[in-house]
């Protein structure tokens, strides 16, 4: 019987992830998502949000990954993800999403008081891609 998966995390910028694991867990529009070997394929949305991987090494060990939204399928025991942008939380860089976070809130508040319901989502997106970073980020 089959005991891992196989993980891949794909962007525009390459392969950033790729593992064997136990356990993968990912947030959908609709909740979490928890995959185990032999799970039935499925294609899915993802949010911004953290993906979380048990992947096994010589002892178990949990990876975090921030994911800018994206694509998750799973067949055959291959998970893949393919989002715009996402980072290991060992190669995030903090003050830059510290300082993208900031930059996105002072957007939000002239979006806001412009009525720019565009920049006014934009920014918002911007600003939860940081949140994020920095929450994964925490995870080291
Ligand atoms: P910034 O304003 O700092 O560029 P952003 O949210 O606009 O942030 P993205 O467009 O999502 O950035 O990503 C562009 C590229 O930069 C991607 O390859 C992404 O992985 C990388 N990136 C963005 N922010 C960070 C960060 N804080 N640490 C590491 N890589 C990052």
């Amino acid at each position: 019987m089959t005991k891992t998966l196989e993980v891949h995390v794909i962007t525009p910028q390459g392969i950033v992830y790729e593992h064997h694991a136990t356990m993968v867990v990912a947030r959908t529009p609709d909740g979490d998502l928890g995959i185990l070997p032999r799970h039935a394929p499925i294609i899915a949305p993802l949010t911004i949000d953290e993906v979380r991987v048990n992947r096994i090494d010589s002892k178990e060990h949990i990876d975090w990954i921030a994911v800018n939204g994206g694509v998750f399928e799973v067949r055959d025991n291959v998970v893949t993800i393919i989002a715009d942008s996402a980072e290991r939380e060992r190669d995030i860089d903090v003050p830059r999403a510290e300082r993208a976070k900031r930059r996105a809130e002072e957007l939000i508040a002239k979006a806001k008081e412009e009525s720019d319901v565009d920049e006014l989502r934009r920014a918002t997106v911007a600003l939860h891609r940081a949140i994020n970073r920095i929450k994964v980020s925490k995870h080291l």
